[in-house]
């Protein structure tokens, strides 16, 4: 019974935002891909997908820093975080930068050291993220009105639509490797009143307190 209340909230809310976002984010990108082909010739495609590129890594990095603010505000320390390939550890007071290329290079993680374990914590630091994205999404596009030249509105168009477009994907409940998104993390919060806490043991630091992931 409870699963199908929570299903059904999820299908009223997470599911038409992702389809309503994705065809946004697939005719922004299609617009902007004619109409560069159009100025530009063949360039005007490697210009567009440069774009997005940029604009997919830029709003993935938004929204782990989501987490890792949003993990700080309730007392939950990031020790790792992870945007595609590119890593950051915290050993002590310092971060070292680190690159893993066969990490998914489409997503990102967020490791937290756990503090006081309130289900209202874990709603803030699983929505952090996503709420990032929206964030910038609303800031890009007030940017897209502003009377500047037509290619920064370009760009801050294309990042817009695909930030909104990742905060909605990263409510869907997925699994990807043994990584979970953070609408997973919420389903299981909602299912049980809690989430399954990681215990890992690190080479850094061997008496590491429980800590949570969420993409
Ligand atoms: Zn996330």
């Amino acid at each position: 019974m409870r699963a199908c209340a929570i299903w059904l909230v999820f299908s009223l809310t997470v599911a038409p935002m992702v389809l309503v976002t994705t065809a946004a984010m697939v005719g922004v990108i299609g617009g902007l891909g004619v109409a560069f082909v159009r100025l530009y010739g063949p360039l005007g495609l490697l210009l567009s997908a440069s774009g997005f590129a940029v604009s997919y890594a830029a709003a993935v990095a938004v929204h782990e820093m989501g987490h890792v603010v949003g993990g700080g505000a309730v007392g939950w320390r990031a020790r790792f975080v992870r945007v595609g390939p590119v890593t950051w550890t915290r050993r002590g007071d310092r971060w070292r930068f680190g690159w893993n290329r066969r990490s998914n290079w489409i997503t990102g993680k967020v490791e937290a050291a756990l503090g006081p374990r309130d289900p209202w914590r874990l709603v803030i630091f699983l929505m952090a993220g996503p709420a990032a994205n929206f964030v910038l999404g609303a800031v890009a596009g007030g940017i897209v009105i502003a009377p500047l030249p037509f290619l920064p509105r370009c760009a801050a168009g294309l990042l817009a639509m695909t930030s909104i477009c990742l905060g909605a994907w990263s409510l869907v409940p997925l699994r990807e490797r043994g990584e979970v998104s953070d609408g997973l993390n919420l389903w299981r919060l909602l299912a049980h009143g809690t989430l399954p806490l990681t215990v890992k043991k690190m080479a850094f630091a061997p008496a590491a307190p429980a800590s949570i992931r969420s993409g």
